[in-house]
């Protein structure tokens, strides 16, 4: 599983905001309209005044900032006849309600429509115009009773975290659940922990978020030039001084507002699940033969592990896994899906093929199959869906991403087996591995850009690889470009890690990996290799652990067949010279022509980036020369998104 997010629901919501902005712009047209009226005259005065206490609540219908949300809904009532506390009451609104609310409103001015009655205007001045009193609205349905409406609309829209505050004195501590409340719905987002501060803390939530759970730790910004990360927050320096990338341990750090983090994560979320629900990606992973038959084999040649089985396949996509895992002799599967698309084409795609548990068939007929399909995030599911928790046999997830850990779905796969599966149960793949090398000139695109049908474009080259030491390109590296040895990079055992092991720093040595012999039998020459850059990939294990009758490894190796994951390319700054053989200017510095590096000491870390669902990799380089002398290069800086 590897996949790009889609950003196209952000760049709607900028360009509602944009709209918004845009069509208040005018300030002919405000004060046309504000001539009219003197109440609203008034209010702006207000406004002004009380700018200095807080000049950010604007009004849901005008650029008006506001100081208080009283002086704004009444600004609200009495130029917008929009009575936000008449509503509140007589329809009984909560928190979530009004939260919702504002956002419809807001939503609904930015494209000229009448937020009661839905007319669409011309333009924002008839809009104003058209605004009346609120139509009376069906109890059962409010327009803005919609779950996307807690997605603010305005960014950082202090309305959404003040507009409780009048409440306080009036409903006390009723707003102190509801805000625990809204804290708990976000956390459904991610497994991260949301506290809300303590009963005196009666404002917006804070959201203390654990540096291990999440990567949130490891919040870092880049110098342009790449040569330092400054730690934002909260990031020990490793002994040695060299890496930043390390999160805290047992600390936490907190985020002034439910807004900033929880809605960032359920935008990934909510724009990563959307990227599955196209039939191009399930069509590229089903097809991508290495992966489908590992899987495969390990469910279909395992009958001891999988007969009478109870399974849960942590992300089922079309169902495939569940398919083989049903096919097996499982005795119940719980497939598990967060994309609403993905969930209803995999449970028509298991009762099209006989195979839903009390199921009816298109025919009528019951179905006696063993498969379920379920709805939502893994993280989401509960007892209600008549699961025990800890009761399966066998967990099965196909979760890896690019570089093993972009998508960072394996802290579901972990979250799932920790409250699904039996102690002792069997998770499939259980193992994963991460390798390294050094890749040569052939892997770079510097050959291709230098005759362009006999044409010099080697300034392409250039340039494309200068990007290439900031941004890892996934792509497949023919393994006669491998000019290291290959090394481990880091083990996982998903039976026992724990989801902060997903940030790691590991450190490899890595020697030329070919023993030219020397052209000049005189041996005053040396043979050069020169080192480009480091190739990653992984491998993941079906083991003899729990798959005793077939054990398989899924890889993705440059020397094996190649897979959709491809692998995943660290460009140097600048190429490295290798000799396996002693000798060389012991003047010259190391990693040149006249000094080769019989090593390349590399350490590498792998965190969780403070974007949601992206993976941030630093790389440090130590030369050595075959005289021990040694040479470092600035440490360099990616990230995967
Ligand atoms: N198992 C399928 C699909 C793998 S792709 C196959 O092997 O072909 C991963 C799938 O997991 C996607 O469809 C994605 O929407 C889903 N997914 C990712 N994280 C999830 C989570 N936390 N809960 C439920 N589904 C998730």
């Amino acid at each position: 599983m590897a996949t790009h997010h889609v950003e196209e629901e952000d760049k709607q919501n900028d360009a509602q905001v944009n709209a918004l902005r845009h069509s208040s712009d005018s300030d002919d047209e405000e004060e046309e309209y504000e001539d009219q009226n003197w109440d609203d005259w008034k209010d702006e005065d207000d406004a002004v005044e009380e700018q200095g206490l807080n000049p950010q609540l604007q009004c849901l219908f005008c650029d008006s900032p506001y100081g208080s949300c009283s002086s704004l809904f009444e600004h609200c009532s009495s130029a917008h006849f929009f009575d936000f506390y008449g509503i509140k009451k007589a329809y009984n609104l909560d928190f979530y309600k009004c939260f919702k609310l504002i956002n419809y409103v807001r939503s609904q001015v930015a494209v000229n429509k009448c937020w009661s009655c839905g007319m669409i205007c011309m333009s924002k001045e008839e809009l104003q115009k058209h605004l009346h009193k609120a139509v009376s609205f069906d109890l059962s349905s409010f327009p803005w009773d919609d779950d996307r409406y807690l997605n603010p609309f305005l960014q950082d829209d202090s309305l959404l975290y003040s507009f409780g505050e009048d409440d306080e004195d009036e409903e006390g501590d009723i707003m102190i659940d509801d805000t625990k409340e809204l804290a708990s719905y976000m956390s459904q987002f991610e497994h991260i922990d949301i506290q809300v501060e303590g009963a005196s803390d009666r404002c917006a939530p804070e959201l203390i978020i654990p540096c291990e759970n999440g990567g949130k730790g490891a919040v870092l910004s880049f110098d342009k030039d790449l040569n330092a990360a400054k730690p934002l927050a909260n990031t020990n320096n490793v002994a040695g001084g060299l890496s930043p990338y390390r999160s805290r341990k047992n600390e936490a750090f907190t985020v002034p507002s439910t807004n900033i983090a929880t809605n960032e994560i359920r935008k990934i979320n909510k724009s990563y699940f959307s990227s599955y629900s196209s039939f191009g990606i399930h069509r590229d992973m089903i097809s991508d033969k290495v992966r489908t038959d590992a899987y495969r084999q390990a469910i279909s040649e395992n009958p001891s592990l999988l007969r009478n089985a109870v399974v849960m396949d942590v992300g089922c996509g079309t169902g495939i896994l569940s398919l083989f895992a049903a096919q097996a002799g499982a005795s119940r599967v719980i497939a598990v899906e967060a994309s609403d698309k993905m969930a209803a084409v995999a449970t028509q795609i298991v009762k099209d093929n006989s195979l839903l548990r009390n199921g009816i068939s298109s025919d009528g007929s019951q179905q006696d199959g063993v498969i379920e399909v379920v709805q939502g995030m893994v993280e989401e599911l509960d007892n209600a869906d008549h699961i025990q928790p800890q009761s399966m046999d066998v967990l099965l997830s196909e979760w890896m991403g690019y570089c093993l850990l972009y998508e960072s779905m394996l802290t579901s796969v972990l979250f799932a087996r920790d409250k699904w599966l039996k102690p002792g149960g069997a998770i499939l793949p259980d193992t994963a591995t991460m390798f390294v090398a050094g890749f040569g000139r052939g892997a770079t695109s510097i050959p291709f850009w230098e005759n362009v049908y006999g044409f010099n474009m080697s300034c392409i080259g250039q340039e494309v690889v200068e990007d290439a030491a900031r941004v890892p390109i996934v792509d497949v590296i023919d393994n006669c470009n491998i000019v290291t040895t290959t090394k481990v990079l880091q083990n996982f055992d998903l039976v026992t890690m724990q989801p902060k092991q997903m940030d790691f720093t590991a450190e490899v040595e890595l020697e030329p990996k070919l023993v030219v012999p020397l052209n000049n039998p005189t041996g005053s020459k040396l043979e050069i290799t020169w080192c480009y850059g480091l190739v990653l990939w992984f491998e993941t294990g079906f083991t003899e652990r729990f798959c005793r009758e077939k054990p398989v490894v899924l890889s993705t190796s440059p020397y094996d067949p190649s897979t959709h994951w491809s692998q995943t390319i660290l460009t140097f700054r600048e190429p490295i010279a290798m000799a396996s053989n002693s000798g060389g200017d012991k003047l010259a510095e190391v990693g040149t022509n006249d000094c080769p590096a019989v090593k390349i000491q590399s350490r590498i870390s792998i965190v969780r980036a403070s974007q949601h669902r992206s993976i941030d990799i630093s790389m440090e380089l130590t030369g050595i020369g075959s005289d021990r002398r040694k040479r470092n290069w600035p440490a360099q800086f990616f990230n995967l998104n």
